[in-house]
């Protein structure tokens, strides 16, 4: 039984007093659910505000990117352990944001997993294709390969720590969300390709969609077999909005 998990990627979005009051805010809003994880991944400066305003309760915090070495000359670079102070349960990795505007590899995805593992964190892992490449029919192909080289040295054992959110690039920001089926269709490819390198843990590893997650459009995405959440950025930016995706997903 996979326990749907819904992340609010808020990107370089508010300051660390306004996470705070968007923390509590949330909070509030999504305390009758129940059977469902909630994440937030506000900017580095707002983790360790939202770290007390969600005060041990049942929201985690995210970092949305990390450095895969423990320390040393890597100038603006956050370590594991730093965000593991501060209270991080997961970090994002391989954010297409990451990949396009900064030159993230999958072999510094794969190093970054690897790190967040061993320090106790759980990665959510980004993958997807460009319009060029769904266009050429290489869907599958693209996203598994980003699959193969970026979880590269996780264990069997520990595969199920891993969470993978696939995000079509042409969703993403653009208010066109994959079709429940177009999503499902590769959700269930990323299934079985993980099935294969991985054998029957990866049952237990969750795939979250992202890419124009609405509220009008959470819970049809969420009703599909091997969607097992969302990573939201635009529509996760007013607490509102996120816990009507929220709740969406956990009425299904
Ligand atoms: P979006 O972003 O919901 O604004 O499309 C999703 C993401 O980039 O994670």
């Amino acid at each position: 039984m996979r326990t749907v998990i819904l992340t609010a990627n808020l990107k370089m979005h508010k300051t660390a007093a306004e996470t705070a009051g968007y923390a509590s805010a949330l909070v509030r809003q999504v305390a009758d659910l129940t059977g469902v994880e909630i994440v937030i991944a506000p900017p580095f400066t707002a983790l360790d505000r939202s770290h007390q305003s969600l005060a041990g309760g049942a929201v985690k915090l995210a970092a949305q990117d990390v450095h895969a070495e423990s320390e040393g000359p890597f100038t603006g670079e956050i370590s594991v352990a730093m965000l593991a102070e501060l209270g991080c349960a997961y970090s994002i990795v391989g954010h297409s944001e990451r990949r396009g505007l900064f030159g993230e590899t999958d072999a510094r995805v794969s190093e970054k997993v690897s790190a967040l593992l061993a320090g106790g964190l759980r990665p959510i892992v980004c993958v997807g294709e460009s319009l060029e490449d769904r266009k050429a029919g290489r869907t599958q192909e693209v996203v598994e390969t980003q699959l193969r080289r970026s979880l590269l040295g996780v264990e069997p054992s520990r595969v199920a720590e891993v969470v993978v959110a696939y995000e079509p690039l042409w969703a993403i920001g653009t208010g066109h969300s994959a079709t429940p089926e177009m999503a499902q269709e590769v959700h269930q490819a990323i299934r079985t390709h993980l099935k294969r390198a991985f054998g029957t843990a990866a049952n237990d590893l969750r795939i979250q969609y992202g890419g124009s997650v609405k509220p009008d459009n959470a819970a049809a995405l969420m009703a599909q077999p091997d969607i097992d959440g969302a990573l939201v950025g635009g529509a996760s930016l007013d607490p509102a909005s996120f816990a009507s995706i929220v709740r969406a997903a956990t009425t299904q």
